[in-house]
Parts: structure tokens; sequence; C-alpha cells
């Protein structure tokens, strides 16, 4: 699953790509892939694409109508732009769609524009979805997410009073996105290894001396990660060139257990929290 890192790279590039091309046709080919479509299609066509923009993992393609398109690639969605010539840009889920004739048996909704480009929303196993709720009930679809990592902002004061009421471990506390989205499993490990905060430690324990230098790491790390293009595991993820990001070469934990630590040399500890994996230290994150 795409990160907030990958998902940032994407919307950067495809920002710079859609930006005042105009919608001349959308072809939905599974109705799931684009929840209540024919309501919303007359109002949507001949709209020009304004700026894309992003909340969480949540794309926001702003339209000069009344209404945006929200785009979640979840588990195997894909964007794939192809110019006028066959030029191809995107981004999400790696897989042969990338250079198979397009569009193919994942493709979903294509969207077509004036100058003859167009945009193929893939989705192998159909969890992603787009919307195009009304620009007025834009933020309705938010209310349950907490602030962005990368939101200005988000302050210490308000994570520690978010955990004081949370029986969690830290490391499921920063990934709830009631709580602050955009740190997915890989970054957690990373950020708490960096600030020495042993993963199974409750949030509501985390001292204030904790929680700053935790904040900090976790912004830096995913704004280190989003400026390499993101992550690549397991073949999970490629860029929008269809390259692959680079910031798996910096993990430091994440996918290295029975490997030794590069501070301690003791074996990295792989652990079950939330059915999620949690790589750690048990040398250097002891509290
Ligand atoms: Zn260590």
């Amino acid at each position: 699953m795409p990160e907030l890192p990958e998902v940032e790279s994407i919307r950067r590039k495809l920002n710079q790509i859609l930006s005042n091309r105009q919608i001349k046709n959308i072809e939905v080919r599974r109705d799931k892939s684009f929840l209540a479509f024919p309501t919303a299609s007359a109002e949507i066509l001949n709209n020009k694409v304004v700026e894309v923009k992003r909340r969480a993992k949540i794309l926001q393609i702003v339209l000069s109508g009344q209404r945006d398109l929200l785009v979640h690639l979840k588990m195997t969605g894909q964007l794939i732009f192809v110019d006028k010539d066959g030029q191809r840009a995107g981004g999400g889920h790696p897989s042969a769609d990338w250079i198979n004739e397009l569009p193919g048996k994942h493709t979903r909704v294509i969207f077509e524009f004036k100058d003859g480009s167009r945009l193929f929303f893939n989705d192998m196993r159909v969890f992603g979805w787009i919307r195009s709720p009304l620009k007025k009930d834009v933020d309705q679809e938010f209310v349950n997410y907490g602030p962005d990592i990368d939101d200005p902002n988000l302050t210490v004061d308000y994570l520690l009073n978010a955990a004081k009421r949370r029986q969690i471990p830290i490391k499921q506390f920063i990934m709830d996105n009631a709580v602050i989205c955009g740190v997915g499993n890989i970054y957690a490990s990373e950020s708490l290894f960096v600030t020495g905060i042993n993963p199974t430690k409750s949030a509501k324990e985390i001292s204030k001396k904790e929680m700053t230098v935790l904040l900090e790491a976790m912004q830096k790390i995913i704004a280190h990660s989003t400026q390499l293009g993101g992550t690549t595991f397991d073949g999970k993820y490629v860029g929008v060139d269809g390259f692959a990001g680079g910031f798996q070469k910096e993990l430091k934990v994440y996918g290295r257990d029975e490997q030794s630590c590069f501070k301690c040399g003791t074996l990295i500890s792989k652990i079950k929290q939330g059915g999620r994996g949690t790589f750690f230290c048990s040398t250097c994150q002891k509290n």
C-alpha cells in the first residue's frame, strides 16, 4: 500500500501534468470504483483541472465547477496518465499494467481530456475509489481524520492531549488516522528507532520531551522520504515515472529483522502490533 510520501509524490507529479486539462468524457467500467458517478457526471464534464491537492492519503483533484474529485488508491490502485503521443506518467501499485496496453483488464475508470490525453484509474483488487462530492462537502469527507503529519499546525501538546486518553502502544497511536494522518507502518518503526522509544510503550506514558523528539523525527523522516520519491518495499510501489522511490536504502529497522542494528549491533527484533509488523532494536529502544 502506498504511504503518504508515495501519495504526495504522485500528487506533485499529477499537479504538474493535469492542471488546466479539460475533461471531455468519463468512462466508468466498474461502478464500485467511482461511487455515485451518474449523479455527478453532468456537473463534472467540461470542467478543467485547477490543481491536485492531498489530505491524508486521498488525492483531491480540484475542478473548475461545483464538484471536486477524490481518489483513494488503497492497496492496488494506479493512476496512469497517457498524453496524446502515448507518453506515460503516473503512480501507485506497480504491475504489468504500467507497460501493457491501456485500457487493460484492471482499468476501472478512464478520464478523457479535450487535448486527447487520458487518465486511467486501474485497480486490480477494487478497494480503491473515486468520489466527486460537492466542494462544500469535501471537508466532511475528512471529518474523522486527525491533522496530517506535515500540517504546520500540528503540535506536541495536541499529541500529548490525544495520548492521555489512549490505552494503546505508542506505535499504534501514531499510526491511528483519527490522531494523525500519514504515519504508515514503515515510518512509525523508523521514527521510534531514531528517538529510542520502545514501540510497545503505552502512548499515555510518553513524556513531553519524548513526544517532541518523536514529532520532529516523524516529520523529518517523512519529508525526506517524500523528497526521495517514497519507499519501495516488496514491489508494492513504483514512482510516478515508473521508477522506484529511493527511501528503501535509508531504512534503519524496517524489514531488517535478524540483522544487526546500525547503532549497537544487536539483532533487530520483529513483533506484531495490531496485525502489523513492528521492527525495533531492544537495546537502543529499551524505554
Ligand atoms: Zn541498537
